[in-house]
């Protein structure tokens, strides 16, 4: 289900522009604006869930499509091999900011633990 209010339900119906690298049935997959690594991917469900909190079983294939996703872009990216990270923060103090769900792919640099 589509939001009008979701920023990111209007870049899968294409009213905001965005640099789009990956699109499949399921999910969307597109660079952050503001990155935090040389490679740094959001992919997205195409059908809106604000957060986590909010999946049910129905679910389960979109979440699956994300890190399939995943897997694909990191090939696509070249970081597959060198290492990289893939983060879902849930609710404003994991530092969630847009409220449709989105997995960060992150890498082209070292990452650190334990995660600010
Ligand atoms: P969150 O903080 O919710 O985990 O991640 C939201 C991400 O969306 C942030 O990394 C932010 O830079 C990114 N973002 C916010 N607005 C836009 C936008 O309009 N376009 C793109 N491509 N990324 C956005
Ligand atoms: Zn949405």
């Amino acid at each position: 289900m589509s939001q009008t209010d979701c920023l990111f339900c209007r870049i899968v119906a294409g009213d905001i522009p965005a640099d789009i690298i990956y699109e499949s049935d399921r999910v969307v997959a597109f660079r952050d604006i503001n990155p935090q690594a040389p490679t740094h991917v959001l992919i997205i469900p195409r059908a809106h869930v604000s957060t986590i909190n909010d999946m049910t079983e129905d679910h389960s294939p979109d979440f699956a499509a994300l890190f399939l996703a995943a897997r694909l872009i990191a090939q696509s990216e070249g970081i597959a091999d060198d290492g990289y990270r893939v983060v879902m923060n849930c609710n404003a103090g994991a530092g969630q900011s847009v409220f449709h769900v989105h997995l960060h792919l992150l890498g082209g640099r070292r990452m650190t633990w334990p995660p600010g």
